[in-house]
């Protein structure tokens, strides 16, 4: 199978109000076909000056001592569990309420995953993991739900406890921050992905790892390049999962603007946030003032969800339900014999979650048509 929405993005554009922001952020690709060019007159298409560029600015931007750039955040996950030595037998606990790729990763690497139930802020409950942990368990998998960093201190007081190692999932956290702590500050890796409608996207795949530890900075390096020294030495057997030059160039270039984007997102949602919890029937997440939320979805539970849903996409609004259906429920799931009811959380979760469109190119206007609509669908 190939593309399995035909078409999504092309039926999404007849939505007035969209998720979907690509053309908007792109609008100046006249400016990168420029610096493509330049790559092409240098033929420099593997790693090279605009990979190495990229890394130094995301290190900096999340305040980390190294980024390594790979293929795809699904990559960055996969490569840091490998790299850590998670193989056949181990476990890795992490969350039932996330996108299928942190479950993927876990597998693929040949562990189990080990689901915990998550909190009312969407994030696993650190108060569960303990009693989930066994002989077998290797690693703690935490994902910041939406962009919303986990509480990874008590995470990494848990780890170091039980000498496990810590990865995570900040596929939807760039520039999240919970004090004055950014992803990467408490584990051994981070991960973050470029996906094109990640908050930071390029145009395909592309992901990036950060790190404070050397030795895991220089494993990583050698695992995502056939395990290269240089040329005719080669140090392990491994993979091949670069960042690809072209999407650094492109990465480059959104870095410049990741700023504002972070910002817009922040102040689309706050607004939702003040309008929405007016409403008696929408539910909005508990705010930590110590979180530095970025919004890469704005989640919140409604009344009567699909019916809203249905309501407000007849309306023009891209509503969408991340994610509908938990992993530990997935049919891909069947073989770690988890059922309905084993994480009431999340289920309720998934049976109540709405997304509205919050991206930097929605405007006041918009929203406030957003806002109306959700009331006029409770009558109020
Ligand atoms: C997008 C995403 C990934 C995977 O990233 P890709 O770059 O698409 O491989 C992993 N985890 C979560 C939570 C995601 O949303």
């Amino acid at each position: 199978m190939g593309n399995f929405l035909p078409g999504q993005y092309e039926r999404d554009r007849f939505s007035k109000i969209n998720h979907n922001y690509l053309g908007e952020q792109f609008s100046d690709y006249s400016t990168i076909f420029g610096k493509i060019e330049k790559l092409i007159l240098k033929g420099d298409y593997t790693l090279g000056d605009e990979v190495n560029l990229f890394e130094q600015r995301f290190a900096q931007l999340e305040n980390v001592r190294f980024a390594i750039g790979v293929g795809s955040g699904t990559d960055a996950l996969f490569l840091s569990l490998k790299a850590l030595g998670v193989s056949q037998g181990d476990e890795v606990i992490t969350t039932p309420y996330t996108f299928f790729a942190t479950i993927g990763a876990i597998v693929t690497a040949g562990a189990k995953p080990v689901f915990v139930d998550i909190g009312e802020d969407y994030n696993i409950d650190v108060n569960k993991i303990e009693a989930a942990i066994t002989k077998k368990t290797k690693a703690i998998l935490p994902v910041h739900w939406s962009g919303r960093l986990c509480h990874m201190k008590k995470i990494k007081e848990i780890a170091s406890k039980y000498n496990l190692f810590v990865v995570e999932d900040a596929a939807h956290a760039i520039m999240a921050k919970y004090g004055d702590d950014y992803a990467g500050h408490y584990s051994d890796t981070a991960c973050f992905s470029m996906h094109p409608l990640k908050n930071l996207n390029v145009w395909g795949d592309g992901g990036v790892i950060v790190t404070n530890n050397e030795d895991l900075k220089a494993r990583l390096s050698l695992m995502r390049n056939h395990g290269l020294l240089n040329r005719d030495e080669c140090a392990i057997f491994s993979y091949n999962s670069r960042l690809d030059t072209l999407q650094a160039i492109v990465a480059n270039h959104l870095l410049e603007k990741i700023k504002h984007i972070t910002d817009s997102r922040i102040s689309n949602a706050h607004f939702f946030d003040a309008e929405l919890s007016k409403i008696p029937q929408i539910k909005i997440p508990p705010r930590d003032p110590l979180q530095k939320e970025v919004f890469h979805i704005y989640v919140i539970q409604a009344k009567n969800r699909d019916g809203l849903k249905k309501f407000l996409i007849e309306k023009g609004i891209d509503a969408k339900i991340h994610y509908p259906i938990p992993m530990h429920l997935q049919p891909a799931a069947k073989e770690f014999g988890y059922k309905r009811g084993d994480f009431p959380v999340c289920e309720h979760v998934c049976d109540n979650v709405i997304s509205l469109p919050v991206h930097e190119f929605i405007t006041r206007e918009q929203q406030n048509y957003v806002v109306k609509a959700v009331q006029e669908f409770y009558k109020l």
